[in-house]
């Protein structure tokens, strides 16, 4: 597995270290309010994990799985909803949890869902974020780091469904998917 990694951009110990300042972060962000953390299955679930251990507020967390439709490495826009919330939002103080900001079509889509659920608010917390990819208008409020326009694995980020148990974060090896 770690054969087809022909760069690690982000350490383990990195993210280790900002998983606990975002976390701190969110102490402070929620203090005092009862938010509901919302996971992006499944490329959120290690950072999920990671920074809520630090986050010290009662808080709830639920699952939305979403996918965009085509296959390729990119999103088409348009999202299909796999697996929806099970906890009502209205009224309630919305995190949404993501592992990348690419395009944004899949945020702007949550955002948009929960507002016309009439949450309370919504705010984003996103591991990685790629500027350079992105089309839609979407912002998070917490970024772990930015990464280069590259496709990256690892910590939750797939490839065929493969490599999100890697410990960091890298860049495949071109051959791994048949690129140049
Ligand atoms: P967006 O809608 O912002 O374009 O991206 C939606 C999803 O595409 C992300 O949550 C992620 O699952 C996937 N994605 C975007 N860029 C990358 C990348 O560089 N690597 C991997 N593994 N997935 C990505
Ligand atoms: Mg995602
Ligand atoms: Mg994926």
């Amino acid at each position: 597995m770690h054969n087809d990694i022909k760069e690690v951009l982000i350490s383990q110990e990195e993210i280790a270290n900002k998983c606990k300042e975002l976390g701190e972060q969110l102490t402070r962000e929620y203090d005092g309010k009862f938010p509901l953390a919302i996971g992006v299955l499944k490329g959120a679930m290690p950072f999920m994990s990671d920074i809520l251990r630090y986050t010290e507020t009662y808080l709830e967390m639920d699952f939305m799985d979403v996918s965009s439709y085509g296959k390729g490495m990119r999103s088409s826009g348009e999202v299909k909803i796999v697996k929806d919330l099970d906890t009502k939002v209205e009224g309630r103080d919305l995190l949404i949890i993501e592992d990348i900001i690419d395009s944004g079509l899949t945020l702007r889509y949550l955002v948009d869902l929960f507002k016309y659920r009439k949450a309370n608010s919504v705010k984003i917390v996103t591991l990685l974020d790629k500027p350079a990819g992105r089309t839609a208008d979407i912002k998070a409020d917490l970024i772990g780091f930015e990464v280069p326009n590259e496709f990256v694995v690892g910590y939750g980020l797939d490839y065929q469904e493969k490599y999100r148990n890697l410990p960091y974060i890298g860049v495949l090896k071109p051959e791994v998917y048949g690129g140049e």
